[in-house]
């Protein structure tokens, strides 16, 4: 079973300066972590840290450091309580490996911490370098290691960390990309795994650059089968597709696999707004949304921030009147980063559209009479849309997440939070992130709750309220 750690930018810069004070003696932080206890995979997301206080600390230098585990019993209490993991936390300036003193330290705690807790979950101590490198590992219930699979940090810039460093002999498809972005670059991509939900018009082309780019693999959902009016649009797909109504996701996936650059994919042919299909995004690393509505858009927001993902949300728009006049041709990249602004909070739609989109989609008869009785206001339908546009908004897209893989721009990445182009008018322009949306970041790094995301609808006892 893989584990890997997750935190964001600022629980990361909280870290760095409780770790490394002045007097260079070592610090201790602990983290309670949200889980997204996946079948291959099982997620520690930071919720909550707990820096303890130097002048608490029996002793302190700069290779050890006492610390009262005192401090671990209302933690404890928290963890049982809502299954959360303990992650202990610890500097090291410049030694990057646990020290034998660490590796007692850790058989003397974490037995009792499982005793303590009895849930069988892991739970992982992690140390922070001083050039704010993280690794990790879990310790099981008989004082086992296990090197965590991978750390990241999600901020303006993504940063991942993995334990086996050893560059591979690279394929020769690889060359351009690590000409480009460097070997370290590439050695990420090919272990990312990113959720790409909905694969039409926008979708496909962002999961044809994923693939060339070489990452590892993709989890695919849309519930949609091809059509003849999708075949102008959808990458890949084809009049034989749309006859025999093959799936949106099945399309994509048989491409991928045409490729031949070993990039692995998971095609779930199911909606997204469901227990199954929410797991499986949110036991990724990333999120491309290539949806059209505004209660996906919701939910999507809404997972990032549970399970700390990076989210990259793509949106497209022609004004047209059907008969050839056209106002307007636009289209939106937005970074989204779990504790950061977001699709709300940047006023891309309010709760009362997210409840009517809602209502269309799962009470049709409900949606036509409320609108009939101008109760709520329309959802917007079947919209014109071109492949031009979503080729190039898809590759803005892309383009935003290998930016802040390696990045390369002039400005810093904060002021690429939102990307607007319009083709009518003549615009392109960028915005930098905003304000936290105070409606989502109570739920950082809550990871899985009953039930999921406190959205009615995913619950797994199947009452939809
Ligand atoms: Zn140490």
């Amino acid at each position: 079973m893989l584990v890997s750690l997750t935190l964001t930018k600022s629980q990361h810069g909280e870290l760095m300066r409780h770790l490394f004070p002045e007097d260079g003696c070592e610090a201790v932080a602990i983290a309670l972590c949200g889980r997204r206890e996946g079948d291959e995979r099982h997620r520690l997301v930071v919720q909550q840290l707990t820096l303890v206080p130097y002048d608490s600390c029996k002793y302190r230098a700069p290779d050890r450091v006492t610390w009262p585990t005192d401090i671990l019993v209302s933690l404890i209490h928290e963890a049982t309580k809502r299954r959360l993991a303990i992650v202990k936390i610890h500097g090291h300036r410049g030694y990057d490996r646990f020290s034998d003193v660490d590796d007692s330290s850790d058989q003397a705690l974490f037995p009792s911490v499982h005793a303590w807790i009895g849930d069988g979950l892991p739970h992982a101590s992690a140390i922070v370098l001083d050039d704010g490198r993280m690794f990790g590992r879990v310790v099981d219930e008989t004082g086992e290691f296990s090197d965590l699979s991978s750390v990241n940090v999600v901020g303006d810039d993504l940063s991942f960390w993995y334990p086996d460093r050893t560059i591979h002999n690279l394929p020769a498809y690889a060359h351009r990309i690590s000409q480009t972005f460097g070997e370290r670059t590439y050695n990420s991509l090919r272990r990312l795994k990113i959720a790409v939900v909905g694969c039409s018009g926008t979708g496909s082309h962002v999961i044809e650059q994923l693939a060339r780019n070489c990452v590892g693999s993709l989890a695919l959902i849309d519930p949609d089968h091809i059509e003849e009016k999708n075949l102008n649009r959808v990458l890949n797909s084809s009049m034989e597709d749309a006859v025999s109504r093959a799936s949106k996701v099945s399309v994509a996936k048989a491409a991928v696999e045409r490729m031949g650059l070993g990039t692995q994919v998971l095609a779930l042919h199911e909606n997204l707004f469901s227990e199954h299909a929410v797991k499986a995004v949110a036991e990724c690393d990333i999120i491309f949304g290539c949806v059209d509505t505004v209660d996906a858009r919701h939910l999507l927001n809404k997972l990032s921030t549970f399970y700390l993902l990076p989210y990259i949300d793509l949106g497209v728009r022609i004004d047209a009147d059907g008969r050839g006049g056209v106002d307007q041709v636009c289209g939106s990249v937005h970074y989204l980063q779990p504790g950061g602004s977001s699709l709300f909070s940047r006023g891309v739609y309010n709760m009362e559209q997210v409840r009517a989109a809602g209502l269309y989609r799962t009470d049709p008869i409900a949606y036509r009479s409320l609108l009939k009785e101008g109760y709520i206001k329309g959802v917007r339908e079947d919209r014109p849309a071109v492949v031009q546009l979503n080729g190039l908004i898809a590759s803005l897209a892309v383009g935003e997440l290998l930016a802040r893989l390696h990045p390369f721009r002039d400005e810093p990445n904060a002021t690429f939070a939102v990307h607007r182009i319009s083709l009518s008018h003549g615009i392109y322009e960028h915005e930098s992130e905003g304000e936290p949306c105070s409606m989502l970041s109570r739920n950082l790094g809550r990871g899985d709750v009953e039930p999921l995301l406190d959205w009615a609808e995913l619950s797994s006892v199947g009452a939809a309220a």
